[in-house]
């Protein structure tokens, strides 16, 4: 099927952010992006909600790198994005979350462009923020933090991970993307630092899903809670007073339940 007139002139591709989890959290231009795309490139953690959204003759790609699987080599990506461009397919690439917040967005686009391809990106809900306002944390309640910083917990092969003490020193509060896998190495990077052990945090695992699960702990027995109660991956911790004051409010859980630990 060709592209919808109604879409982008050209070879484009289409660079969605799904949003968190919860279908109902995409934006309406993405929605209005899945119903033309005649072809989709999935990543591992785009729900099926999100999928229902796609034309029933729109071939699925699932380029995820998630439970063990072999991943698809970025390289690949891109040129079967630009392959199907160039053969007049409305191609929609989509992304968990925000596709410029940890999510090679940037990658993309480049290499797109290299080719003379188009490219729109739509942006969505990074789950950095929407993780835990699902539970009710505001990550820059200006009573408790003067911002937010977003950082990884999983340094890039062969590179460094982020500069703890800086920021530290920053008093921003930090939302750790992929660090479930590796709490322990970023808990002791805090406290080498010289956060406090008793700073308040939190962990918020499958944010605006059915599986939806968090807890509010301290930086001291993060990496304890997160094994103990068994918080997987997808999950983002977030570190400062602001886990705090999220639950003095009260949880807003999700269907999955909710869970405090003192
Ligand atoms: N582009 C995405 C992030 C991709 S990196 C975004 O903007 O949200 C993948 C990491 O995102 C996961 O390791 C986890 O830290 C976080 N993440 C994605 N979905 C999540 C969810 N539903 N709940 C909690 N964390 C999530």
């Amino acid at each position: 099927m060709k592209p919808d007139p109604s879409g982008p002139a050209g070879p484009t591709v289409t660079l969605v952010g799904a949003g968190p989890g919860d279908p109902e959290l995409l934006t309406l231009k993405a929605v209005k992006a899945l119903r033309r795309a005649t072809v989709a490139l999935v990543d591992d953690l785009v729900g099926a909600g999100v999928l229902r959204y796609l034309r029933r003759s729109a071939r699925i790609v699932h380029v995820g790198k998630r439970g063990g699987c072999a991943s698809t080599p970025q390289a690949f990506i891109h040129k079967m994005m630009i392959a199907e461009a160039l053969r007049g397919e409305c191609v929609l690439r989509i992304k968990g979350g925000d596709p410029f917040v940890f999510g090679r967005g940037a990658e993309e686009v480049e290499a797109l462009r290299a080719a003379g391809i188009e490219v729109e990106v739509i942006g969505g809900l990074t789950a950095g923020i929407a993780g835990p306002a699902a539970v009710g944390i505001s990550v820059t309640d200006r009573r408790c933090a003067p911002g937010v910083a977003l950082v990884t917990g999983h340094a890039r092969d062969g590179g460094s991970g982020p500069d703890w003490a800086a920021l530290v020193q920053s008093r921003l509060t930090l939302v750790v993307y992929m660090g479930v896998a590796r709490v322990d190495a970023v808990v002791q990077a805090l406290l080498d630092a010289g956060m406090a052990a008793s700073t308040p945090a939190a962990v918020v695992s499958a944010a605006t899903t059915a599986a939806q699960r968090h807890a509010v702990c301290t930086l001291g027995t993060l990496a304890a809670v997160v094994r103990q109660q068994a918080l997987a991956s997808p999950a983002v911790l977030v570190v400062g007073d602001v886990a705090a004051a999220g639950a003095a409010l009260g949880a807003i859980d999700g269907p999955g339940g909710q869970l405090q630990v003192a």
